[in-house]
């Protein structure tokens, strides 16, 4: 797909930020999302405007339907067709082990990593199949390491939540391979953002980056180098991939 218009969720911040950054300057027009921090999100548009790229920030919870809903069509009328979606937006739980957990909070992880991204995947295939007279597109879904190494007395259900990211990735590349969308999943292992802080371990990276056999973190932009790749023409044969970038780990 060559640069069209790309909805980012999650883009006021971290990996999603670095996301908007690198992807506007690839070309691509983007709407971001984001839940609270409109703030953040006025900074990067403004930060893509002053690279003279393309950008408009979009009021959406993925786990609420008719958020979703609206921010697809609000791209849309903003910027124009979507033909890119990089679903991003992710939350962790506080350090817990699963004997501890309430289900409120694994209702709430689950419904921001995986129903959201269920959600954001039915708009863009919707928009972007030729099934449903679209011209095609590319979907990247941010995963996590962390489905394969479970995150034992961290948060597994978060673990569990971006499993079920993996195998949405996998299943729906395959149900739309046909009809002009590639999806691919990328899985980043710790990076240097603000999600550590929010589930209550503000020294993870600290704490973990020199364990990792590169010897440190990664930083959002290396992760958005990856989404870049795999959402453009030059992985045209990749659909179904799950790419990790963790520095070895
Ligand atoms: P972050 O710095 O905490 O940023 C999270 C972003 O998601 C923010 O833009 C936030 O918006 C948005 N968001 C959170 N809940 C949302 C919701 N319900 N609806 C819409 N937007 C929501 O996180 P990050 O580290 O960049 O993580 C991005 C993705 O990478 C997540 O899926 C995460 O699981 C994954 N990941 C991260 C790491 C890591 O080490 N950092 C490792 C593996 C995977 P507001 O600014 O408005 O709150």
């Amino acid at each position: 797909m060559p640069p069209g218009v790309l909805l980012v969720t999650g883009g006021s911040r971290g990996i999603g930020a670095a996301t908007v950054r690198a992807a506007a300057a690839a070309g691509w027009s983007v709407a971001l999302t984001y839940r609270d921090d409109e703030a953040a999100a006025a900074a990067v548009v403004a930060d893509v405007e002053a690279a003279g790229g393309t950008a408009a920030a979009v009021p959406a919870d993925v786990a609420v339907e008719d958020d979703v809903v609206s921010a697809f069509a609000a791209a849309a009328d903003a910027l124009g067709p979507v033909t890119g979606l990089v679903a991003n937006a992710g939350i962790v739980g506080p350090r817990a082990r699963v004997d501890e957990y309430t289900a409120e909070r694994v209702r709430r992880v689950l419904e921001v990593n995986v129903l959201g991204a269920v959600l954001c995947c039915r708009e863009a295939v919707r928009r972007m199949s030729t099934r449903h007279g679209g011209s095609g597109g590319s979907v990247v879904l941010v995963s996590s390491v962390a489905s394969r190494l479970g995150s034992p007395g961290e948060y597994v259900d978060y673990a569990a939540s971006k499993g079920a990211v993996d195998t949405l990735g996998i299943g729906l590349a395959r149900e739309v391979a046909g009809e002009g969308v590639r999806v691919n999943v990328v899985r980043p292992g710790i990076i240097e953002t603000e999600i550590h802080a929010s589930g209550g371990q503000p020294d993870r990276v600290a704490r973990i980056g020199p364990t990792v056999p590169m010897g440190r973190a990664g930083l959002p932009a290396e992760v958005a180098a990856a989404v870049l790749w795999l959402l453009g023409e030059d992985s045209g044969y990749c659909t179904g991939t799950l790419l990790d970038v963790t520095g070895g780990r």
